[in-house]
């Protein structure tokens, strides 16, 4: 079996002479019947964008000055609640804190820790409130530049298998994995994952995506730590960390739910194509790869499956608004329910409603086409058969709580950074 080395690949991404791909292109290759051999592809780059709630932000903030409290109490960023410590801050005034991607504000039960850490990452004033171990209370506002550490760590990330829901009662059911109560009577159908572009799909026996190798996490240089937490041989994850200075805010963000606001996050993982039996593990295609489906209640009863062709291969990635069709409803679902508040209204001084669809927020979640009253926004995102005691229900495909489009443009950064010698394997 023809073989090399990181160390030989490395000489080549060097000496510009290394044959990268992303695993997009790779895979169309081979659906086009034009697979590279061994000799013609060296590093393969994979992505994947979606919640992610098993994320967390380790902060030192150098805020406040010397001597002006004993010890933190508590702290809020944003209104979002960190956790003080662990090291101990008596007479800093400057605080170590973790902020979980997942806790929400105690001021705004639609703003989260996901929000809050591209905020930071975007460069925006965060709002500062301390409160001491003698009850007084501390306010300050701060920016990225009085951050001097802040790391991301993800517990459990870039997950390779994920479960597909729908709501088979008559009830609307409230959960993380819908970005609205799931109406009932199979009226939707919700998914994460990223198929076919996924590193763990891609290398599923991890031999080459191991501890220390070196990855992208929403932009950022960092590395694989481990497995993630809940990750097993069939149901494998990362834990990962980087450096937020580096991240770019577009790769990350605050998703709704009706259980109040996650977080997503982009990850991107080279493959070092040593081998052949790697290549051949690297030619998985998304009608290869089962999704389960299963009842939103309990997220445990199989109830059918399908695969990530079904949900991937051929739709929209992104909403085109239509804004001449929108009959501006006293109350816009859309804005209501929009994950990434990418669709919001302005008025104008004659109290003229502006529609406006922030494609750089947008996740192509597909909840507005699914909300919208008056049919304002096109974009296919398919619907899924689910034959149940022989009645097959077609169940519009209403929220993805992945992002092709962001994972793809991950993997293409890699592919550029790799080209230019920027990241190394
Ligand atoms: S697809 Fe629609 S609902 Fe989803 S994030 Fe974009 S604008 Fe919002
Ligand atoms: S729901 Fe659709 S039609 Fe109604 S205001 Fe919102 S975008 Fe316009």
């Amino acid at each position: 079996m023809k073989s090399k080395t990181i160390a030989e690949i490395n000489e080549k991404i060097a000496n510009e002479e290394a044959n990268v791909f992303t695993s997009q292109e790779l895979k169309e290759l081979i659906r086009e019947d034009n697979t590279p051999n061994f000799d013609e592809v060296d590093v393969v780059t994979c992505g994947t964008c979606g919640i992610m709630s098993g994320t967390a932000a380790i902060f030192h903030l150098d805020v406040f000055e010397p001597g002006l409290f004993k010890k933190a109490k508590n702290i809020y960023l944003n209104g979002v609640p960190g956790f003080v410590g662990p090291c101990p801050n008596e007479w800093l005034g400057s605080v170590d804190t973790i902020v979980y991607g997942t806790s929400h504000s105690v001021k705004d039960h639609s703003y989260g820790g996901g929000f809050l850490f591209k905020d930071i990452i975007d460069g925006k004033d965060i709002e500062i409130e301390l409160e001491s171990i003698d009850g007084e209370k501390y306010s300050s506002t701060i920016t990225i530049e009085n951050i001097p550490t802040a790391q991301m760590i993800g517990t459990r990330m870039a997950f390779k298998n994920y479960t597909s829901f729908v709501n088979p009662s008559k009830d609307p059911v409230s959960s993380i994995f819908n970005g609205i109560a799931m109406e009932g009577n199979f009226e939707s159908f919700s998914f994460s994952g990223c198929g076919e572009i996924n590193p763990l799909e891609n290398d599923p026996d991890q031999n080459t995506v191991v501890p220390g190798s070196n990855i992208l996490l929403n932009g950022s240089k960092g590395v694989i730590l481990g497995n993630g937490t809940r990750s097993s041989d069939v149901k494998p994850n990362f834990m990962l960390t980087a450096d937020m200075h580096q991240m770019e805010p577009e790769f990350l963000g605050g998703f709704k739910t009706p259980e109040g606001p996650e977080i997503f996050s982009s990850v991107a993982i080279p493959i070092p194509v040593l081998n052949e039996k790697i290549l051949k593990q690297l030619m998985i295609l998304n009608h290869k790869i089962p999704l389960p489906i299963a009842d939103i209640r309990g997220r445990h009863l199989q109830l059918s499956e399908t695969t990530y062709e079904k949900v991937w291969n051929n739709f929209d990635e992104r909403p085109i608004f239509h804004e001449d069709k929108c009959i501006k409803c006293s109350s816009c679902l859309v804005e209501e329910r929009c994950p990434t508040i990418a669709f919001t209204t302005t008025f104008d001084e004659t109290s003229k409603q502006d529609k406006n669809l922030d494609t750089e927020k947008c996740f192509g979640c597909g909840l507005c086409k699914y909300s919208c009253l008056g049919g304002v926004f096109e974009m296919n995102t398919g619907s899924i058969a689910i034959d149940i005691d022989d009645i097959v229900h077609d169940v519009p495909i209403a929220c993805r709580q992945s992002d092709i489009k962001r994972a793809k443009s991950l993997t293409n950064k890699l592919k550029n950074m790799i080209e230019k010698k920027e990241f190394k394997l």
